[in-house]
């Protein structure tokens, strides 16, 4: 049966108090309906049961007092400051109440009536007088201006808290009773959440401090819980749409093994543990749809290759996809390596491929002459075919767009299989929410043998130090990296510094050292020259922008410097350093900073204390906030009311555990507040 909450929907026009004018305002804050006031959150709350008499008022500080207006003025300073002034008294003491440039107190007060004002004392003149930041007057009848805690909710032009609050107490009246609890008394218990009609009450009129945090727990935990739901609704309608569609890949172990056993290391754990869940998928007759996340240099091409090894050996072809050239040549190359003594031929295709090679390719795919095709965009260009395309392999899946996955995908007939890669380690618990549709394999353990990238923080005052660690580096034959930071909104600004930084050193730091210089304006034969002139050893220093994020491979260099570091996020540096490190000599990050705030200050020095990416990823989204999670690229994660990504990483584990462990939920009412909570935009991060 279908639930009815239409009364939530009810429009918040009919609530006492709210005219055309105040709808309007109303509706700029996003509130059309009882629902949306009900989810409007408090910024904050104010304690007036923390008021103090007026004989204990303390200079210098803040304080809160009650007393009773006894007179009041208003002024106008010489530069033209409108000035009220209140004269309070309690019966002890008295003192002057001040507020700038409001001139409608003049209107609000009268003599006689109690107030609260809180705001810091100030002496001026030998007298002391209480600057007003937040006041109440007592003088309604209505309990929504009691004296205890009160929101204060975010608002806009033409409404003040006063009314806002006194809109928000009718509502909370009328609906927090009837707004349904989805769940059950017995779950509730077991997970330690209140119920809902409690969670709305002390969301917005607690009546004590402590009461906000359980129904901030109880409405977000509703959010995730809806949220999730959904994305598993989604996920289960792809999966049945597609049960029995892929093929059941029995064959090509034994290429497998060959490509393993011709490999001149063991695989880590992790590896397999992640092979055989690819394996696993790739034997049943359901289309896989798996994400692949590893740290960088965690080994998760030479996973692709065993899967790509095993559809070869089954008689399928391969589409390996890659967001850049430099990338898409770096993994031809170490896919030719790895399947060296093996029967797969391996091709790559990019924009760059002459057109002659290119029209050999096309046709050599379409023939099921290779095996192996991998390559830039240019995969999905029209006149490439595959005779028998059985697996899609995606690296770096956050930078193509879902239409460009599709159109590959799409090169198959019927439904191949799909590995899409990442290296941001997004924590396993987010990787599972945001990728509804997608199984995650994570590889969490870097192979053996890595020395740890030593990691400093310093300020721009070391500078001539660095440049002597960096010249000492140079004549042992090593090579460093200089990064500088992408300047938001603008690409050419984001140029000038590397272009200028590296005149500067070419010329008067080092003159006798190669400096070269890869930016994203360049073109692609451009930057694929310097990376190749990098790769040969014919350039010492790569003054460069965060282009280099994703794609250079160079075991020699040994030193990555980043420019501003306190700009970038911590993923992104995580990422930056991991260009470093790759070969048998130590390595060094070296980041150079001012940071202004504490915060950034501690983002860096975690930086110094640790290599692993899921702990970064961690750290930056809680310090962050989701927003920046993926740095300059935002993906769209979705946006809660009360719940928050970064914060509620707990709570989003219990939904989970509590899905999996069967919570039962009430289809059509999750349904129908998933309308309510506009839901259906909030799962379509992989469609
Ligand atoms: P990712 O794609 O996750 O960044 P790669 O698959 O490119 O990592 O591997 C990074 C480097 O580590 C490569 O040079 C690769 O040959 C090497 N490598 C991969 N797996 C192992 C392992 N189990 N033991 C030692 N070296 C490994
Ligand atoms: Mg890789």
């Amino acid at each position: 049966m279908e639930v009815d909450l239409s009364y939530l929907e009810k429009s918040i026009r009919f609530i006492k108090g709210v005219g055309p004018g105040r709808f309007a305002s109303l509706q700029r804050l996003g509130i059309e309906s009882v629902w949306d006031m009900l989810w409007h959150v408090p910024r904050h709350y104010f304690d007036w049961a923390a008021a103090k008499g007026l004989d204990q008022i303390r200079v210098g500080q803040v304080n809160t007092v009650k007393g009773i207006v006894k007179s009041i003025s208003l002024t106008k300073s010489a530069r033209g400051t409108v000035v009220v002034k209140a004269w309070l008294e309690d019966g002890n003491a008295g003192i002057v109440a001040v507020w700038f440039n409001q001139r409608y107190i003049k209107q609000v007060l009268h003599p006689g009536i109690p107030i609260l004002v809180t705001g810091k004392v100030n002496m001026i003149r030998g007298n002391p007088e209480l600057w007003v930041s937040q006041y109440e007057t007592l003088n309604s009848g209505s309990p929504a201006y009691r004296v205890g805690i009160v929101p204060f909710y975010p608002s806009t032009e033409g409404l003040n808290q006063r009314v806002l609050r006194s809109i928000a107490y009718q509502v909370v009246q009328e609906y927090a009773e009837k707004y349904p609890d989805i769940i059950d008394p017995v779950a509730r218990k077991r997970i330690g959440l209140i119920d809902i009609e409690s969670a709305i009450r002390n969301l917005h009129f607690p009546k004590n401090v402590l009461d906000v945090e359980p129904a901030r727990r109880r409405l977000a935990f509703e959010e995730l819980l809806l949220w999730q739901w959904n994305v598993r609704q989604l996920k289960n309608r792809a999966r049945g749409e597609l049960k029995g569609r892929g093929v059941a890949h029995l064959g090509g172990d034994e290429l497998v093994e060959q490509v393993i056993s011709a490999l001149p290391f063991q695989l880590t754990k992790a590896q397999r543990r992640v092979l055989a869940e690819i394996r696993d998928d790739l034997t049943r007759p359901d289309p896989m749809n798996r994400l692949l996340q590893g740290d960088v240099g965690s080994g998760k091409t030479v996973v692709a290759a065993l899967a790509a090894a095993k559809m070869a050996g089954d008689g399928y072809q391969i589409a390996f996809m890659a967001p850049t050239e430099i990338l898409a040549v770096q993994h031809y190359n170490s896919l030719l390596r790895l399947v060296s003594r093996v029967p797969i031929r391996v091709a790559l295709l990019t924009g760059k491929t002459p057109y002659s090679e290119k029209r050999k390719i096309v046709e050599m795919a379409k023939r099921h002459e290779l095996d192996i095709l991998v390559g830039t965009h240019a995969l999905i260009t029209d006149t490439v075919e595959f005779a028998r395309l059985g697996l899609v392999v995606i690296d770096e899946q956050q930078r193509f767009g879902v239409k460009q996955r599709a159109s590959l995908v799409g090169k198959g007939k019927g439904y191949p299989d799909t590995l899409v890669m990442s290296a941001t380690p997004i924590p396993r618990t987010l990787a599972l929410a945001l990728c509804g549709d997608m199984d995650v394999s994570i590889i969490d353990e870097i192979p053996p043998g890595r020395k740890r990238v030593r990691t400093f923080f310093i300020t721009e005052a070391a500078k001539s130090k660095l440049y002597q660690f960096i010249r000492r580096q140079v004549n042992k034959g090593r090579q460093v990296y200089i990064v500088c930071p992408l300047v938001e909104e603008s690409e050419k600004q984001d140029l000038l510094a590397a272009t200028s930084l590296q005149q500067e050193l070419a010329n008067c730091v080092f003159p006798e050292l190669r400096v070269g210089l890869l930016h994203g304006r360049m073109k692609s034969p451009e930057k694929e020259a310097v990376a190749e002139r990098f790769r040969q050893g014919l350039i010492d220093i790569l003054v460069t922008t965060s282009v280099i994020e994703v794609g250079i491979d160079v075991a020699n260099a040994t030193v990555m410097v980043v420019e501003h570091a306190e700009r970038f996020g911590l993923a992104q540096l995580h990422q930056l350093r991991g260009r470093v490190g790759r070969g048998g000599d130590q390595s060094y990050c070296i980041l150079v900073g001012d940071p202004k705030t504490e915060e950034a200050r501690t983002r860096l020095k975690l930086m110094e204390t640790t290599n692993d990416g899921f702990e970064i990823a961690r750290a930056d989204l809680e310090m962050r906030g989701p927003g920046d999670f993926w740095g300059v690229r935002q993906h769209g994660l979705p946006q809660f009311r009360v719940a928050d990504l970064g914060r509620d990483t707990h709570l989003l584990e219990t939904v989970h555990r509590e899905i999996a462990a069967g919570l039962t939920i009430d289809e059509e009412l999750a349904k129908a507040l998933s309308r309510l909570h506009r839901m259906e935009n909030k799962v379509n991060y992989n469609q």
